[in-house]
């Protein structure tokens, strides 16, 4: 049977190299070769021996998703519709600015999560993604993006905030983020690396433990009536047991703070009182609020707040002593904007005929 290369971390592919009677170093020599330098050809890696080549080519490939569609928006926001099989699709995207350039990756082929504003989580959910397919996103994006990672990288940045929810496939998620942070493969620093959780208190603590990069987490709502609508992950973990959390990470945390991402949905969450309610809610927790305008996709009932409600909430929270920032819109005339990333999902939960059937019975 062929091993893909591509989804292992450096522990993993030292096993691997054990197994072939190969010294530890090879795993490192391996990860610089396929990540750093983006090769996918055994024959290329020139600092290993013939045989050795030969064998890797025999038994292990270096495959990473093909890509169906790749689509660059006016602002320079580049979206990469990737296939990873019996009809899924998932988006990648890549968002430059000035000082850094950010890559948001996907970690699931549609969601399990169901929050009713987000596109997603319309779509249904297949399965989990990969260690491959995770980190196959990074690696196809670098050599598009035509740099490899040693030189002037353009990819700085990578937020798990793509489709799916990360801690739902906690390992494979830390195994690809391993491999960013492998200073043999990616080297990025924890800081760089964000992942966003709709909520998953178990996992917070898992990653706290096990990998502690940059956390954000999913807010949306001042209170858990409110939150039960629009995440109803809550339901299961609510406020305070998922704030507990936040302040548990804070110790481990790279920055000292957790990210709260709070989506704006316009006569929803978005009223001065709501605002009031927010910071009171967070006021222990060592935190930056990030306001989401929500971006609108086909069928969906809620409307962005206005720029004048959305900059009001923002000094509500900044008169309460809070840092808050609100997201620039990026990308989304060609729907790689946050929470429009829809991929093509074969839904395995029957959710869009569950929907379809709602709305015609309304
Ligand atoms: N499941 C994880 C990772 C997704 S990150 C999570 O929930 O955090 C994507 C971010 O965009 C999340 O904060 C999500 O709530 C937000 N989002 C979802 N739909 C959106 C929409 N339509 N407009 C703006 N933000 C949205």
């Amino acid at each position: 049977m062929t091993v893909n290369l591509l989804g292992m971390d450096q522990e993993a592919l030292a096993a691997y190299c054990a197994g072939l009677g190969e010294k530890p170093f090879r795993a490192r020599q391996l990860l610089r070769w396929i990540h750093q330098v983006g090769v996918d050809d055994f024959g290329a890696m020139t600092d290993m021996s013939k045989a050795l080549r030969e064998r890797l080519a025999r038994e292990a490939v270096i495959t990473a998703p093909a890509v169906l569609h790749d689509t660059t928006a006016p602002d320079g926001t580049r979206k990469w519709l990737l296939d990873v099989g019996t009809g899924n699709a998932i988006d990648t995207v890549f968002i430059p600015e000035t000082s850094r350039g950010t890559l948001c990756v996907s970690s699931q082929a549609g969601c399990a999560l169901e929050c009713s504003f987000c596109s997603t989580g319309r779509q249904g959910f297949n399965r989990n993604l990969t260690v491959a397919e995770i980190i196959g996103q990074l690696w196809w994006a670098n050599r598009s993006l035509g740099r490899g990672v040693t030189e002037d990288r353009p990819i700085s940045n990578v937020v798990m905030m793509g489709m799916g929810e990360p801690l739902a496939n906690f390992d494979n998620v830390v195994t690809a983020m391993r491999i960013m942070l492998d200073d043999h493969a990616y080297g990025l620093s924890r800081r760089r690396v964000t992942l966003s959780t709709a909520g998953l208190v178990p996992g917070i603590d898992r990653l706290r433990d096990e990998c502690p990069v940059s956390l954000a987490v999913s807010l949306h709502a001042p209170n858990d009536a409110l939150r039960d609508e629009l995440v109803p992950i809550n339901r299961k973990y609510p406020i305070k047991e998922l704030l507990a959390a936040c302040l548990r990470y804070v110790e481990v945390a790279p920055r000292g703070y957790v990210m709260l991402e709070y989506v704006m949905l316009a006569g929803v969450n978005d009223s001065v009182a709501q605002a009031r309610e927010l910071a009171a809610l967070v006021r222990d927790v060592p935190c930056k609020v990030n306001l989401i305008p929500f971006n609108p996709f086909p069928g969906i009932q809620y409307q962005r707040s206005s720029p004048e409600a959305i900059d009001r909430f923002r000094d509500v929270l900044a008169h309460a002593g809070l840092i808050a920032t609100v997201r620039k819109t990026r990308g989304d005339d060609i729907d790689a904007a946050c929470g429009q990333l829809a991929g093509q999902v074969q839904d395995r939960t029957r959710r869009s005929a569950r929907r379809q059937h709602e709305e015609l019975a309304q």
